[in-house]
């Protein structure tokens, strides 16, 4: 067992630790007789509401739907439909390059022109200066484009630079979508994210803070008009039963998907206190190594959904770990904006993109879950130093 290979990520340990609990949430779904939508599904959404509201007294709802990426596209349309853009223009988002490509897939599901801007190199999250830029083009030299969104990533877990971003887009007239598909918890100035702009979306994919044993997403949002034209947008557009009142998608949640959420957000905070101790004994081991760790502002809450390193043998590096025993992951390989599916397509901001295309082939995510055990980090650890060691002679 001693020199068994530690894996990048694990979300099957705590799914097997927490079987008998899910068993129980099978067995009442499956007699409830109720398998799409529902009160599972409504309990979930309040509780993970709550979660996120804390002891703010202007607490939102959420809307539970069939993945993250639906919930950016869903976020997206109901926006449209309660602000539609003149007839002749496309509505634009401005959003990073250096996401998961789900956040760019979403944007153009629907129907919205994404427009790319560059990041801060400390914490590889959108940086304030470029998108500022990225929208002054958009106005000044785009009348066929109408700015109606800016979607921050909260990536790894680390929150974006808020008060700049939401100051900006205030001014601007153009409202913040939250991607915090990787920051379940994660704070700025003592507020959950996901409660800070108009709406925040989740995904709860198995290895995210908060996953599912397949795939779910939600939205959280403080504008009952908006949850109200969601909720209608993930169900064919219906507010009444077989009368579609929008042309609408199927994004449900599912019952049992909800059920087992709900499980897990029970153990959230403790997954994330064990998250953030296992940075912290990385940050402490790694400290002589020749790579550059991760940093978080103060005032920032990390949730480290992932611990990215930095280093300008990436790939070397990375075959030495495995050859160790350690597994490592590239989050991610390819910005979006340089992917076959985008390349020489979208907009991306006038300055270009020259800290995600310096930065991106230098990031090695280490492994990073809940249940690492201590014994584990230091063999990642001692192995980073001996990689570093041999970089010496
Ligand atoms: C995982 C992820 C998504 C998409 O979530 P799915 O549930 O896989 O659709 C969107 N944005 C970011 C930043 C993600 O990490």
């Amino acid at each position: 067992m001693k020199n068994a290979f530690i894996p990048f990520a694990n979300p099957g340990v705590a799914f097997q630790a927490r079987k008998p609990e899910y068993d129980e949430a099978f067995s009442r779904v499956i007699g409830s007789g109720q398998y799409i939508l529902g009160s599972e599904v409504e309990t979930f959404e309040r509780h993970f509401a709550d979660w996120l509201a804390g002891t703010s007294r202007d607490a939102g709802e959420c809307v539970g739907v069939a993945n993250g990426t639906d919930a950016i596209e869903i976020t997206l349309r109901a926006l449209l439909g309660l602000f539609p853009v003149p007839p002749g223009k496309l509505p634009a988002v401005f959003t990073v390059s250096h996401t998961a490509v789900a956040t760019v897939a979403a944007i153009e599901r629907a129907g919205c022109v994404p427009v790319l801007v560059d990041i801060d190199e400390a914490s590889y999250t959108m940086s304030p200066s470029s998108l500022e830029s990225a929208v002054n083009m958009v106005t000044t030299q785009r009348p066929d484009l109408v700015p109606i969104a800016i979607i921050p990533v909260h990536l790894y877990g680390h929150p974006c630079e808020m008060d700049a971003i939401m100051a900006f887009g205030e001014r601007h007239g153009i409202r913040i979508i939250e991607d915090c598909a990787q920051a379940h918890g994660a704070a700025y100035s003592g507020r959950k994210v996901g409660t800070l702009g108009i709406a925040g979306t989740f995904s709860f994919y198995p290895t995210k803070n908060l996953g599912a044993i397949g795939d779910a997403g939600a939205v959280y949002t403080k504008d009952a008009a908006l949850a109200a034209e969601m909720r209608a947008l993930r169900q064919y557009g219906w507010r009444q039963r077989y009368v579609s009142a929008v042309p609408g998608i199927n994004s449900r949640m599912d019952p049992l998907q909800a059920a087992f959420l709900d499980i897990n957000l029970r153990h959230l905070n403790a997954d994330n206190a064990a998250r953030r101790s296992i940075a912290a004994r990385y940050d402490s081991l790694l400290s002589s190594v020749r790579v550059t760790l991760p940093t978080a502002k103060p005032g920032i809450e990390h949730v480290y959904h992932l611990y990215v390193l930095r280093s300008k043998r990436r790939d070397a590096l990375a075959a030495f770990l495995h050859e160790r025993g350690v597994g490592t992951a590239v989050h991610y390989p390819q910005a979006v904006h340089s992917q076959p599916a985008y390349a020489g397509r979208v907009i991306i901001a006038p300055s270009g993109l020259p800290i995600t295309e310096r930065v991106v082939p230098e990031l090695l995510s280490l492994p990073m879950f809940p249940q690492l055990i201590q014994a584990d980090v230091e063999r990642v650890a001692y192995a980073l130093l001996a990689w570093d060691k041999e970089q010496l002679s």
